[in-house]
């Protein structure tokens, strides 16, 4: 298994031979080096980590062609945490990851226009490919709007109610985002 820190970037050269032997890479992305699912995390992503397994194929078997040109395709899977703030409790949230997506690869937004709404796409920069740049939007793109703890018995249990914790400056953001306790009496 190669380290994210190895391939950055995949190179035209590197992914032509990837297509062409239907090749799979396994690759591991600590969510501290993603960084702005790390901006999301509580933790900074230091206790969290991604798997994700990208495997390359031509895009010619059986899936429909919008136009005669074949475009290549890279199965994408995910899985693995992320740690998130409860937007209810805004205490830490562990999210399981598992995203499993069929994206094509195209040079050009034109390209990817025309490929209209059959395909995700992802758009090559110069003909490279940047896995964790494509596992970074895949999983955000996936995470809901505000993650929060399955029931609300489940919020705050690490927080030993009431306590120092609520000097942490995100604390009233739980009053924000809190239901029904408006002063509602105008
Ligand atoms: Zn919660």
């Amino acid at each position: 298994m190669r380290t994210a820190m190895g391939v950055e970037r995949i190179g035209s050269a590197e992914l032509k031979d990837l297509v062409a032997g239907g090749s799979t890479l396994d690759l591991v992305f600590p969510v501290a080096s993603l960084a702005r699912l790390a901006a999301l995390s509580p933790s900074a992503g230091h206790e969290t980590s991604l798997r994700a397994s990208l495997t390359f194929q031509s895009g010619s078997a059986g899936h429909l062609q919008v136009d005669s040109q074949v475009q290549p395709q890279v199965q994408l899977r995910v899985a693995g945490a992320v740690d998130l703030a409860c937007q209810r409790c805004l205490q830490p949230l562990v999210l399981p990851v598992a995203i499993e997506v069929l994206l094509t690869m195209v040079r050009s937004e034109e390209k990817a226009a025309e490929l209209v709404d059959a395909f995700d796409t992802v758009l090559l920069e110069d003909g490279e490919l940047a896995p964790a740049q494509v596992v970074e939007d895949e999983v955000l793109a996936w995470l809901p709007l505000a993650p929060k703890h399955s029931d609300e018995t489940s919020c705050g249990r690490d927080a030993g109610l009431i306590s120092g914790e609520m000097h942490r400056p995100l604390a009233g953001l739980a009053d924000l985002l809190g239901r029904g306790d408006r002063q509602g009496d105008g």
